[in-house]
């Protein structure tokens, strides 16, 4: 009997880490210090954007991405109901409409078929945007996205908190990062202990457009800047003669403190410095699980080595998913469901969304189940799982 709990998600803290946090909580700065600047040019340089932008967390990230896009009261955005529900919260901040479209059974992402049929059957100016999510790390084929996009005027999130460090293959044979801006407005990340790089709370946009750069460093703290060359008032009115005085700041919109701290993004930068090693590793557990069960047919969708993929989960299908589910605890192995579709949570209902509206998202919900998917799982540990998988299939 295993004694101890496997979870299906955890984070890794060296003492690298911690040194870094200890170092930053001795400085000067706790927040609106260096650290933060420092961990957004090494995230850019990481997923290849010209700009990021640090925020206090994932979902933080996606309000403040509404905001800059000027999402409004009836504004239609569509996304997937596979995914976590702040995907489609975002557009709720600023009272614009969700519009889930199902998702393709074969990568379990945003169909864009479903898309196109939803922008066809309606005038153009219907819809503003789209925000497709990499989900489980599998990465979002954006230059399909973006043609469409382009042909009805929206614009694109891409929610790639599953999937730092993943990518697809273009047309052109170029590997594109998931989050690298090349076809996507904006793009967003956590640092939740569960994804990729952990920072307690922790976010992150990025992006290749100056413009939403700016807006969104406004919006970030209070829509207030501190950059000259951005003020609207006169010198004469900030209490200058010739200069803005030193003290003199404008807030310019209505924005938030969605700030991160300085030592979570020390602990987000020294994390990020191990990300290509995690990413290594969690390949390899696929790769394992993949090798121990492709002969099944609760290998599909997902669950195969597929490149590209960041492996945030490691996705199955099977009949009796409660009993696999509950064997699995009995073993404590904490297998976890990723998701329960969003438009069928009871905030959504009463929107109109109902059981049928997403046959696709919702088959899938009846069979998914993710298994522990995390750098540091052990080989013994993952050898234990396939073993008691094996018993429950016996
Ligand atoms: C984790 C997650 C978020 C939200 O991030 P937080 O940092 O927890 O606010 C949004 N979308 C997806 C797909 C996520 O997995």
């Amino acid at each position: 009997m295993n004694e101890k709990v496997i979870p299906y998600g955890k984070q890794d803290i060296t003492e690298a880490d911690i040194q870094a946090v200890v170092e930053t909580l001795q400085s000067d700065y706790l927040t609106q210090g260096p650290k933060i600047k420092e961990f957004e040019e090494a995230f850019a340089d990481y997923v290849g954007a010209k700009y990021a932008i640090a925020v206090a967390n994932g979902t933080a990230a996606l309000h403040l991405n509404c905001l800059a896009l000027n999402v409004k009261p009836g504004d239609k955005v569509i996304t997937t109901p596979i995914t976590f529900a702040a995907s489609a919260n975002c557009i709720r901040y600023c009272g614009g409409e969700v519009v889930f479209a199902d998702i393709d059974p074969e990568t379990y992402l945003l169909d864009i078929e479903k898309v196109r049929e939803l922008l066809e059957a309606s005038s153009k100016g219907t819809y503003k945007g789209i925000i497709p999510v990499d989900f489980a790390g599998r990465a979002v084929d954006l230059e399909a996205f973006r043609k469409l996009a382009y042909e009805y005027g929206l614009w694109i999130i891409e929610d790639s908190c599953h999937s730092p460090g993943g990518y697809f293959i273009d047309s052109t044979a170029q590997k594109q990062n998931c989050g690298n801006g090349k076809y996507a407005d904006l793009a967003i990340f956590s640092f939740h202990p569960v994804k990729h790089i952990a920072a307690g709370e922790g976010g992150m946009i990025t992006t290749n457009d100056k413009g939403l750069y700016e807006k969104l460093m406004k919006l970030r703290t209070h829509g207030i800047t501190k950059d000259e060359d951005l003020y609207e008032n006169s010198v004469e009115f900030a209490g200058g003669e010739i200069d803005y005085p030193a003290w003199y700041m404008e807030m310019q919109d209505l924005g938030y403190n969605y700030r991160l701290t300085d030592f979570q993004a020390a602990l987000g930068l020294s994390q990020l410095k191990r990300a290509d090693e995690g990413l290594g590793k969690r390949r390899k557990i696929a790769e394992k699980y993949f090798n121990a069960f492709k002969n099944q047919k609760f290998i599909k969708g997902q669950s195969g080595v597929i490149e590209g993929h960041a492996y945030h989960l490691y996705v199955i299908e099977v009949e009796d998913r409660l009993g696999l589910y509950n064997h699995l605890r009995e073993n404590k192995i904490f297998a976890q469901i990723h998701y329960i579709p969003t438009h069928l949570m009871p905030y959504y209902r009463q929107f109109g969304w109902k059981e049928g509206d997403m046959p696709h998202a919702e088959t899938y919900y009846k069979h998914c189940i993710s298994l522990p998917m995390f750098p540091t799982l052990s080989d013994e540990d993952q050898e234990f799982i396939l073993e008691t998988i094996r018993i429950f299939f016996e």
